[in-house]
């Protein structure tokens, strides 16, 4: 099976106020896009590695990713404004015989292999497939401070990533989505549109998405376990 992966690394991490990007904060002295890279390289099942990133990133990726005995599995492709344009921009340099894609957060380092392994059987069986956990707190729906709603809880899930999907797929949720002008925040809603199933497998509570400064204790806490 002709499997790749997509990683959106071009996000300029406004919310991390740091000096770099949050993909490229080390952890245990080693950039979290390496951590990112090195579960997906040791994936049997991908063969190939897209990551996109930005022109003022993309020297320092090269440079970092050289240096590691699996380069060979990647390939940079340019990022775009929004994360959704630079998924887009990854499907649009994978060979058009790709059967399956998994799109995965660089800044989610914590992914275990066998749930990339996972992801991915089920969305070659079924189509799509996304982790996700289930909700701890109760959730509810909101308008400025004022409470509309409560969502049973029993019914909701917190959605990660890595999410597969077969490619012909994908780039058919991703060509509707630029042509309704539709926006959304992962991969899973863009397919949904469709119509199509979408599977849940459980994902694990330590593949959190390093986003903000208070995140940085825990995932340090979190490579130290892992390690
Ligand atoms: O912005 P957010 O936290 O949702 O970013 C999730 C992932 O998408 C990060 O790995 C980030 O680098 C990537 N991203 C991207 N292109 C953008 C914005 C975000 O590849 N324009």
């Amino acid at each position: 099976m002709k499997t790749a992966a997509i990683i959106p690394a071009a996000g300029i991490g406004t919310r991390m106020r740091s000096a770099s990007p949050k993909q490229f904060l080390c952890l245990e002295g080693v950039p979290i896009i390496l951590h990112t890279l090195s579960k997906f390289a040791r994936c049997e099942l991908v063969q190939k590695i897209l990551v996109a990133v930005r022109g003022a990133d993309r020297e320092r990726l090269e440079e970092l990713i050289q240096k590691e005995p699996w380069s060979g599995k990647v390939q940079l492709v340019a990022g775009g404004t929004f994360r959704q344009d630079s998924v887009y921009n990854g499907l649009c340099a994978l060979d058009p015989d790709t059967e399956v894609v998994a799109v995965h957060d660089a800044v989610r380092p914590f992914v275990e292999v066998e749930m990339i392994s996972a992801v991915i059987r089920e969305a070659a069986v079924r189509g799509a497939a996304i982790l996700a956990i289930p909700a701890v707190d109760t959730v509810k729906q909101v308008e400025k401070n004022l409470v509309t709603a409560t969502l049973p809880r029993e019914k909701i899930v917190l959605v990660q990533t890595p999410q597969a999907f077969r490619y012909s797929l994908l780039k058919e949720a991703y060509e509707q989505a630029r042509q309704d002008n539709y926006f959304g925040t992962d991969e899973s809603s863009l397919v949904e549109r469709l119509g199509q199933e979408v599977v849940v497998v459980r994902g694990s509570e330590r593949n959190i998405k390093i986003t903000k400064p208070s995140d940085l204790p825990l995932a340090e806490l979190l490579m130290k376990l892992e390690k």
